[in-house]
């Protein structure tokens, strides 16, 4: 029932309106998270150091919603985004939305894993939806160890 996270690419005529997802519920009251920017940055810096290539993060920067609404399915209630019935760590909207679920510490929340599904998309990879791409888990998994070394 709690799945990593869930990606979109198709968008569906006269669908989008404003949000990809409007049904999420999104605390508007968040604009950011504290070094969110700094996060971000230093994701997309590993990023083109490992790739050689531009994710334009800062030019075209995905917008970030951050959800602290419960899961209803699990007796824990962890923190998630909701959606048709299932719940999330993160999700990922054509490189263009991202929406994560607050947790105690950044470095914990799904920022970075959704990032890089954007990385992935720009770098003309894939966006792995399947995370079958073991180089760019792996690489998820440093950036937040070494953010979670800086206190983020
Ligand atoms: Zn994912």
């Amino acid at each position: 029932m709690f799945q990593r996270c869930i990606l979109c690419a198709t968008l569906l005529a006269g669908c989008y309106d404003g949000r990809a997802y409007p049904d999420i519920e999104v605390n508007t009251s968040i604009f950011k998270v504290l070094h969110q920017d700094q996060l971000t940055l230093l994701a997309a810096d590993r990023f083109e150091t490992a790739n050689g290539s531009s994710v334009a993060i800062v030019t075209n920067p995905p917008k970030v919603y951050w959800v602290d609404t419960t899961c209803p399915y699990l007796d824990d209630a962890p923190t998630a985004v909701v959606i048709e019935g299932r719940c999330y760590f993160g999700l990922m909207y054509d490189c263009g939305e991202i929406y994560v679920a607050v947790k105690t510490t950044l470095s914990d929340s799904a920022l970075v894993h959704e990032l890089m599904h954007c990385f992935l998309m720009r770098a003309g990879i894939t966006a792995d939806a399947a995370h079958n791409n073991i180089i760019a888990w792996q690489l998820v998994h440093a950036i937040n160890d070494e953010a979670n070394e800086r206190g983020w």
